[in-house]
Order: structure tokens, then sequence, then C-alpha cells
């Protein structure tokens, strides 16, 4: 059976961007035997899920959302991606979030979610940096997924480095360490 992780844009923003992150997952993945494909229909964003006082859009919720709205999909992962800044519980804000794939429930399937916002150079009123920019996204993407595999934070040179701040993002490498690379391995060999 192939594993297909879909792609969900939740709101609205250019669908470029997730036919970009399509691909280059696509080339990351491949050894581990998983494939990606963008959900056709976009989740709108609602107002229940933003918080006007911290003008943020709560992760969980979100996340949450997801997954009550695909369980009837036989999704093996699904990633959100939304252009909104996003929190979650006591952080100021997150770049990602994931559900833990040990208290998976009922049939929801395993989502993550991440925000694009804070990846761009603009944000911090900074020139424009296209290919910067795609690379943080492939690798919030890549880290958020490592933990719907079960993956946890990891202090190597590693995909699975914890980022407080943008810094630390544009400071781990793309990969997953050997270590994780190997948990990831045996994780999906012992996958049904
Ligand atoms: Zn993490
Ligand atoms: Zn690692």
């Amino acid at each position: 059976m192939q594993r297909i992780v879909y792609l969900q844009q939740i709101g609205d923003f250019n669908e470029s961007i997730l036919l970009r992150l399509k691909n280059q997952l696509i080339g990351e993945f491949k050894e581990f035997d998983i494939s990606f494909e963008i959900v056709k229909d976009e989740i709108p964003l609602e107002e229940s899920d933003y918080d006007s006082t911290r003008r943020q859009y709560n992760a969980t919720s979100i996340l949450n959302k997801i997954a009550y709205h695909l369980q009837e999909k036989q999704y093996f992962r699904i990633l959100g991606i939304l252009n909104e800044d996003i929190f979650s519980g006591s952080l100021n804000f997150v770049f990602g979030l994931a559900m833990n794939p040990n208290v998976k429930i009922l049939s929801f399937p395993i989502a993550a979610l991440i925000s694009i916002t804070r990846l761009r150079e603009d944000f911090y009123r900074r020139p424009t940096n296209n290919a910067l920019f795609e690379l943080r996204v492939l690798k919030e993407a890549i880290h958020e997924l490592g933990h719907t595999f079960r993956l946890k934070h990891c202090n190597n040179y590693c995909i699975m480095k914890f980022s407080n701040s943008l810094r630390d993002t544009d400071n781990k490498p793309k990969k997953f360490c050997e270590s994780c690379h190997n948990k990831l391995k045996s994780y999906l060999n012992h996958l049904e």
C-alpha cells in the first residue's frame, strides 16, 4: 500500500506554494516510499478559530478541525498549510503543530499544521527572498510530519531540532540525522 500524505490548504493564499512544497516533499520522502497529494478543496478559515485579542488563529482548534473534516477519508497523514499567524497554549506563536500519533482517536486521521506567515522575510520587514522562504516552508513541513511519525525533538544537526526562532529554522538542515532517519524507517516498517 502506498502511503500518501495529503496537503490541505486552509484559507486563501497562492496555490503555487503548495505545488512547490509537494514536489520538494516527494523528493525528500522518496526513499521512505511516501507520496504527496494536494487536497482539491481548501478548508476555509473560521472566525471561531480567531483570537481577536491576540490577533492570531488557534492552532490546536484548526488542527482538530482538519482531522474532523477529513475523518471519512482513509488518509495516511494530513498536513494543513495556512497563511495566518498561529498560537498554541502558552506559546506566543508556533511555526507548526502536530498530533501525537500515539493517541490516535477513532478513525480520525493524524494531522499536522504549519503556518507560512513567519517564514517570509517580509514579515520582518526584510527584502523578499523566495528561495529562502520555500526552504523554510519545506523544513517546517518535514519537521511537523516527523512528529506525526513519532519522532521527538532531537539535539543533533537534524530537521527534528526544535525551532524557537526563525534563526533556529535556518540553522538546521532539511534532513533527518542518522538516528532519526533510522527511527523513522523502523516506525514505517512496523506500521500495518
Ligand atoms: Zn517540533
Ligand atoms: Zn535527529
